[in-house]
């Protein structure tokens, strides 16, 4: 039992969404259009063809979208749907990926560790 998880979103959340770039060096890569608060990019979930780009980088608000498959979401949104982790692992990999502190219920996060793997 993951505690303080509204905590730990939060923190997660504070985080800007390009952060995760190294996570997903491929897409990081299929870069770039546009400037400012808003970057497009060829779909980061290769779900369909993409000659113009149709993925928005929404730096301001924090989430990103595609406007062809409509996928996307904001930081753990976006990780959960490009790893197939559920929710809750999706919270403790970013967690742990931005080194953020965890804790799982009485025990120490190492026991707690092997039920999400
Ligand atoms: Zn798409």
């Amino acid at each position: 039992m993951l505690v303080n998880s509204g905590q730990i979103i939060e923190a997660i959340k504070s985080h800007d969404i390009w952060e995760l770039g190294p996570l997903f060096p491929a897409v990081a890569k299929r870069r770039f259009k546009g400037k400012g608060k808003s970057i497009y990019a060829p779909c980061a979930f290769h779900l369909h063809p993409d000659v113009k780009p149709s993925f928005s980088w929404h730096l301001s608000k924090n989430f990103c979208q595609c406007y062809g498959c409509g996928m996307g979401g904001d930081l753990i949104g976006f990780y959960s749907a490009m790893t197939g982790k559920d929710f809750i692992p999706s919270v403790i990999a970013l967690a742990r990926f931005f080194h953020i502190k965890l804790q799982f219920g009485n025990r120490l996060e190492k026991e707690g560790e092997e039920e999400w793997q």
